[in-house]
């Protein structure tokens, strides 16, 4: 099956839920240059991805090589995606793709897509129509040249038939477009709006008249993509703005975090409306042991007292090893458990396991005071990183529990290449960037160099990630009151509202 999918105007979540499964079973998929790269990452890993979109330098590929490449492709039997941005059938091709499929007896289908015609509009806080202001409104391209007398636009009817005109691919063109609509008819007085790369971090608006518009452009030097949008809708955006009014609407923050953990602080940032570069400092890896330690412990498992989980991943490598021995949950019993931070705790519920301890406030030293009582003859297992510090055991069995430090994972520097977001760094495109662990810090120095962290400001999530960065004679400038990402989210919010 051959599927035209839509892949909508440019944030990734107005990717359509049919879209998003059809892109998780794609065995091929041909895309255009889209405003959203993320929706990419729904593909599998070992799907053919074949770029032909234009871009600076590459040969393009002609619409007919286009559509050759997808009947050649259709042929195999696989699941093939053709994504265009937005909609598939607004100005997007779609069409003639699908006539050449059909001649050839390709089966296929057509995935409509959020069309930027009407949500880039939105997002600016313009809508297309409004109760007694706009009952009509039109979609017209603006790359014909207005002048040419093939044009097929006709502007005599067009220039007053609907009350909101929408003009895509229309910045090169603002001039002339803006000179015909006049001639034809329409009151130069009317508002319009000019929309650049809308729906994402990096949207711009500005709003004009029909008169003023395409000097203006001019001097903004405007470029493509961007949308030009006629009509009385447009005084409306004062009203409806929601988008670029986030209060990190624009900022551009750098997470550092292992990969698969990167996702809850990132999202959260983005819903706040900034533009987040996952930086994947650190990868959880085996300890270097290969879990010699580990499986030991889970062997002997009955035999501990009390089990003290530092970290979620702690958690999750911990349940790994226990299936990977045969066994489950049951095997702990009686002993007691204890969490430090709600993301440890969380972790363990999904185990199954209530946390009897957890810290009211997220450090190790808490955890030691809370249990000092208790824990004199207990044996106790603390499962954790590699590397971290002996303060908890140390604390404990100064009040005569016998400790066993096992390390179930380690984490390391992620080898991908930190070349493109240094340069960024460098080139002071980063506004913010954050610290959830020591290990993020030590791993960030690693990578980018000392230096790189003088140019930047820098957020951490708790007192012992903010004395990391000091030791590097960095002096936080946000660091989270509560350890937690909820925390660490509102510390950068209540920063940025001054
Ligand atoms: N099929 C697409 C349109 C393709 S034509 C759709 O339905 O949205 C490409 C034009 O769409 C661009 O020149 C620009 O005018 C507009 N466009 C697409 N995405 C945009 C975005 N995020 N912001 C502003 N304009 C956008």
């Amino acid at each position: 099956m051959v599927y035209l999918v839509g892949a909508g105007p440019g944030d990734p979540g107005l990717l359509t839920v049919k879209a998003r499964e059809i892109l998780e079973s794609a065995d091929v998929v041909i895309y255009d240059r889209l405003a959203g790269e993320e929706i990419l990452n729904y593909v599998p890993e070992n799907a053919e991805k074949i770029y032909v979109g234009k871009s600076a330098g590459k040969h393009t590929l002609k619409q007919e090589e286009i559509n050759n490449l997808l009947v050649e492709k259709g042929k195999s039997g696989k699941n093939i995606v053709r994504l265009k941005g937005g909609d598939p059938f607004v100005f997007g091709r779609g069409g003639e793709e699908g006539i050449s499929l059909a001649e050839n007896n390709l089966p296929f289908e057509i995935v409509p897509g959020v069309t930027s015609a009407v949500a880039v509009p939105a997002y600016a806080g313009i809508p297309v129509t409004h109760r007694g202001i706009a009952v009509s409104f039109s979609v017209i391209t603006g790359h014909e040249d207005p002048t040419k007398p093939e044009s097929g636009i006709r502007w005599e009817k067009l220039a007053t038939a609907t009350d909101t005109l929408i003009f895509l691919m229309g910045i090169a063109n603002l001039p002339k477009i803006t000179e015909k609509l006049i001639e034809n008819g329409r009151s130069g007085k009317t508002p319009a709006a000019v929309i650049r790369r809308g729906t994402t971090p990096a949207q711009e608006v500005f709003v004009t008249t029909l008169e003023k518009a395409a000097a203006e452009v001019e001097e903004r030097k405007i470029t493509p993509p961007a949308i030009f949008v006629v009509g009385e809708t447009v005084n409306l955006r004062e009203s409806l703005k929601f988008f670029d009014t986030k209060i990190l609407f624009g900022k551009r923050i750098l997470v550092t975090r292992a990969r698969t953990q990167a996702s809850e602080l990132s999202r959260k940032l983005k819903n706040l409306g900034a533009a987040v570069i996952e930086f994947p400092a650190i990868k959880i890896a085996p300890p270097s042991d290969n879990f010699k330690f580990a499986d030991a412990a889970i062997k002997n498992i009955r035999s501990y007292d009390r089990i003290i989980f530092t970290s979620a991943n702690g958690v999750e490598k911990f349940f790994d090893r226990l299936k990977f021995a045969g066994l489950d949950t049951r095997v702990l019993g009686k002993a007691k458990i204890a969490a430090i931070g709600s993301a440890t705790a969380k972790k363990l519920e999904n185990f199954g396991i209530i946390a009897d301890n957890v810290p009211a406030e997220f450090k190790a030293e808490n955890l030691a005071e809370e249990l000092k009582n208790s824990v004199a003859g207990e044996k106790i297992l603390l499962a954790r990183a590699e590397v971290a510090r002996n303060i908890l055991p140390e604390e404990l069995e100064k009040h005569g529990a016998k400790v066993d430090v096992v390390p179930f994972y380690k984490t390391e520097p992620a080898d991908e290449n930190s070349g493109e977001i240094l340069t960024q760094i460098n080139s002071g495109k980063i506004d913010l960037v954050t610290f959830t662990s020591s290990s993020t810090v030590e791993n960030f120095v690693k990578a980018c160099g000392r230096d790189c962290l003088k140019n930047l400001k820098t957020a951490a999530i708790g007192p012992i990630t903010a004395e990391t960065l000091k030791k590097f004679e960095v002096e936080p400038d946000i660091v989270a009151e509560e350890y937690t990402i909820d925390g660490l989210v509102a510390a950068i919010q209540n920063f940025q509202a001054g």
